[in-house]
């Protein structure tokens, strides 16, 4: 990343925090909070989300994301869409305004029209950065030499964002382009309840990595289900499925955990993670890579 990139999303990630915390000091819901957040990241150029996704390998845009509320246990997501500006809003307008859990594609983009939720020209998503990375992944497959050694580039920058409201409810939100170089449909973890999103009473999960291994997993409700009928601390739960299970399987990745309890959890095994928190103070924490320091919420 250049100084400017990572200044530019160092900025956009505070400005998500302070997005969600203004919903939340305002008395707003947790899902607020997690879609106010995501959509600021999807609007920046920086991660693979919206503005910024990822190509797959026709040199589309192919937008996933979900959204759970664990207060109520109901959940919204999308897969394969092209046109949506912030597909965050589509998995919720799912979750509220349908009886459905997910939607993909056209009759998904069908709904959002129906919604009045915000289409663009699919050029919208389109950044120089991502087309290059799918020009090398192009490259490398007629060279034979794709997944191996590009598999953590193909998978970076996949959005996610976890709420407490002041009623103690929490809610979980996941948003991506998928990976690099995508084909036949393929959609990863991201959008699936439970893989890539989960939230219950207890605890509220986001994920990002290899979406395969993360499905297979199950991994954010695995996260959940430890500690609900293990007993397991957020911290233990949430690393011994990043950290063990998912690098057994042959998978990499992280993801960010939060507890009724306030706790918190950053678990990845990769060289970085975009991450931060804010608590009630309003002061944003972020970091980036591996070793840089991200102060914890006090007792933590
Ligand atoms: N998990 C996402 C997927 O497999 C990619 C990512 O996290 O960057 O679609």
């Amino acid at each position: 990343m250049t100084p400017a990139d990572e200044a530019e999303a160092r900025a956009a990630m505070t400005a998500a925090l302070q997005a969600g915390h203004a919903l939340l000091a305002q008395g707003k819901p947790a899902v607020d909070a997690v879609a106010a957040a995501i959509a600021e990241l999807e609007d920046s150029p920086q991660f693979n989300a919206g503005k910024g996704a990822v190509f797959n390998h026709e040199g589309k845009n192919e937008l996933d994301a979900s959204i759970m509320d664990g207060a109520s246990g109901k959940a919204g997501a999308i897969a394969g869409v092209h046109r949506v500006r912030n597909p965050i809003q589509l998995a919720r307008a799912v979750m509220d305004h349908s009886q459905h859990v997910m939607m993909v594609g056209d009759g998904a983009e069908d709904f959002a029209r129906e919604q009045g939720i915000k289409l663009v020209d699919p050029s919208y998503f389109r950044t120089e950065k991502r087309w290059q990375q799918l020009q090398k992944a192009l490259q490398e497959d007629r060279l034979g030499q794709a997944h191996s050694d590009l598999t953590t580039a193909k998978h970076f920058g996949t959005v996610g964002a976890l709420a407490l409201d002041n009623r103690g409810d929490l809610a979980a939100g996941t948003s991506t382009g998928g990976m690099t170089d995508k084909r036949y449909g393929r959609v990863g973890d991201s959008p699936i309840i439970g893989s890539g999103t989960y939230a219950n009473a207890q605890c509220a999960v986001s994920g990002t990595g290899w979406g395969e291994f993360y499905i297979r997993a199950v991994a954010a409700y695995d996260i959940c289900a430890r500690m609900k009928y293990n007993g397991q601390s957020l911290k233990r739960a949430a690393e011994t499925v990043i950290d063990r299970q998912i690098p057994k399987a042959g998978g990499d990745g992280g993801a960010i955990g939060l507890g009724a309890d306030g706790a918190v959890a950053f678990p990845f095994n990769t060289e970085g993670m975009y991450r931060g928190w804010i608590g009630p103070d309003g002061v944003a924490h972020v970091a980036i890579y591996k070793d840089d320091p991200l102060p914890m919420p006090a007792g933590q």
